[in-house]
């Protein structure tokens, strides 16, 4: 692929992402707890989880691995922390869920793998075919963008972590209700998973300085703001004492 062509394409990406936004704030996601029958067939919500994250996983690693650049040491980096966030999203979290007897939406499962294989490969072709040493010299490794964006990544992957599994252990198994959150970052937000993968991909976006680690980010608050907020909503239209201070997704802000 001609790289203006490619670059085309992501700059199509990310228009699309800013187009869709004001629809999807509008589209309650049909999952977990916002769950309907209204959206047709559905599948059990461990196999949805592992399905609609696989192509982030495979996709990535196929264009990075088999690419055609000289693939620079710090992109290895890059691609050992994507590594990371989606082996953990698509082979240990779903295992981890309390969530006995829940379905998800098929359709749910499929615009996730759209944007999982559209978003694998924008990633990892550039990183694995267009990435230069000219771009990412041995010295990048000091550059402020990749110290500053790492740091970001790794405050956010904790925690999304530690929310994660916050949210686990608030059932014991084999139970499927909801209560109200009240540990970590919680305190602050009433969804600092969100908040935790928002910053996870702005700090990526951040240390490969690049318009398609730009654009996942994008896609990122697309994605999770909406769904922060329907969750944030529910969650003060369901529990009368739920904290009136609590934030939705940005402690402090919103
Ligand atoms: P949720 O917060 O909706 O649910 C996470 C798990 O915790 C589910 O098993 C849920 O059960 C359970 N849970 C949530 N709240 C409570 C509660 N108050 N009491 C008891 N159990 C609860 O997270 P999402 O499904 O939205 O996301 C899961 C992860 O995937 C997050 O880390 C998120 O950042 C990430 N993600 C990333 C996306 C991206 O674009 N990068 C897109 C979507 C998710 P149940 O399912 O029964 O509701």
């Amino acid at each position: 692929m001609k790289e203006s062509t490619f670059y085309l394409l992501v700059y199509t990406w990310i228009a699309i992402a800013i187009f869709v936004f004001p629809v999807i704030i509008r589209i309650v996601a049909p999952y977990g707890r916002h769950s309907s029958k209204k959206w047709g067939a559905v599948i059990d919500n461990r196999l949805g989880w592992i399905l609609m994250e696989l192509p982030a996983l495979l996709v990535f690693a196929c264009f990075f691995l088999f690419g055609t650049g000289n693939r620079p040491a710090v992109t290895w980096i890059f691609f050992s922390l994507w590594l990371l966030h989606y082996l953990n999203r698509t082979l240990v979290f779903p295992f981890r869920l309390r969530t006995k007897g829940k379905k998800m939406p098929l359709a749910i499962v499929l615009m996730g793998n759209g944007f999982n294989f559209m978003n694998g490969f924008i990633n990892g072709y550039f990183l694995g075919t267009l990435a230069t040493p000219d771009q990412y010299p041995l010295g990048y490794f000091l550059d402020m963008r990749f110290i500053a964006g790492i740091l970001i990544f790794f405050a956010g992957m904790f925690i999304n972590w530690q929310a994660d599994t916050i949210l686990i252990h608030l059932r014991k198994p084999g139970e499927t209700g909801y209560v109200i959150p009240q540990k970590g970052f919680f305190r602050f937000v009433s969804c600092p998973n969100h908040f935790g993968e928002i910053l996870e991909w702005t700090g990526f976006a951040v240390m490969t300085w690049s318009l398609p680690g730009l654009s996942f980010a994008v896609w990122t608050v697309v994605n999770l703001l909406p769904r922060a907020l329907h969750h944030h909503k529910w969650y003060k239209a369901t529990f009368p004492d739920y904290p009136a201070e609590r934030k939705a997704v940005f402690p402090f802000f919103l």
